[in-house]
């Protein structure tokens, strides 16, 4: 299917590694010119050089913190027009230990998973609109449609830019502005292979039992592929894309069990 977005530019925050990587090269592939951010531009302009050779789309870097207000400052300013706009960041992280966690600790967390999504969205939401085109995808987690224990940082800021978002999106779709969420479950990023590593030295176990173990239990057998969480990325961003939005699509091979 050509998904009709050869040409139109695309921004991709968090996308030197990972689920932001892979959504690059998936809308690379379609033809986007995209601009990648993150915060080391050593890996960043690593995976623009192989994004690139792999696709022979136009691919441009912006070394900033997207947490930051500086840092959101100098990606807008390298790219104020996108037509795409591929909300990822690092993470909140782990911890149960929610009684320890002061204003600075949800702060942070809201920064990276709520705050600095809708402040990009606020800023290129009108120029979509002027333009009549617009697709915004945020990635947030599978923790949205069912908390994870052990990630309460996750299960809160990331919930607060569902909601907002739910609203927004079937305000701007009238214009041919979507806004979707894609909400992975445990995929193969190096996020996850540190995870692995930090819950493998709390059990006294090694990575590869803990591993097993996840893989045994969960109803695909296997962890995700960070290309399967990419190329429904340039889906949700494609011109037949355009009536869906408003919506949460989970990419976890079924761990969710609900009926809807
Ligand atoms: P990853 O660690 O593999 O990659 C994260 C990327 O974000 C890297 O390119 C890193 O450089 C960049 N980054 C981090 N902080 C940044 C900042 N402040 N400014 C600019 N760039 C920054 O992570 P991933 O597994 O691809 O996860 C992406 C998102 O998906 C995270 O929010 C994560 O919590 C969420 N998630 C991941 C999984 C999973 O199984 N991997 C599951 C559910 C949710």
């Amino acid at each position: 299917m050509d998904l009709g977005i050869a040409g139109r530019t695309g921004l991709v925050t968090a996308a030197s590694r990972g689920f932001g990587r892979a959504c690059a090269l998936s809308l690379a592939r379609e033809g986007v010119n995209v601009i990648i951010v993150a915060r080391t531009p050593g890996p960043l302009q690593d995976a623009a050089d192989e994004i690139a050779a792999a696709t022979g789309a136009k691919v441009s870097t912006v070394a900033a913190d997207i947490v930051s207000d500086a840092g959101r400052a100098a990606v807008l300013a390298a790219c104020p027009d996108p037509d795409i706009l591929v909300n990822n960041s690092g993470g909140p992280p782990h911890g149960d230990d929610f009684r320890e966690w002061d204003r600075d600790t949800w702060i942070a967390a809201m920064d990276d998973s709520m705050l600095t999504p809708i402040f990009f969205i606020k800023a290129v939401l009108d120029g979509m609109i002027e333009r009549r085109f617009g697709r915004i995808v945020n990635i947030t987690s599978n923790s949205v449609k069912a908390p994870i224990p052990n990630m309460g940082l996750s299960n809160g800021a990331r919930t607060g830019l569902t909601g907002f978002v739910a609203g927004l999106a079937r305000e701007s779709v009238r214009h041919n502005v979507t806004i979707n969420n894609l909400l992975p479950g445990r995929s193969a990023t190096d996020r996850l292979w540190r995870n692995l590593g930090a819950a493998a030295k709390k059990s006294g176990r090694t990575i590869e039992e803990v591993e097993a173990e996840q893989k045994a239990a969960h109803p695909a057998g296997r962890f995700g592929d960070p290309a399967e969480m990419g190329d429904a990325c340039a889906f949700l961003s494609s011109v037949q894309a355009g009536y869906i939005t408003g919506q949460n699509l989970l990419v976890d091979g079924g761990k969710f069990p609900g009926t809807f």
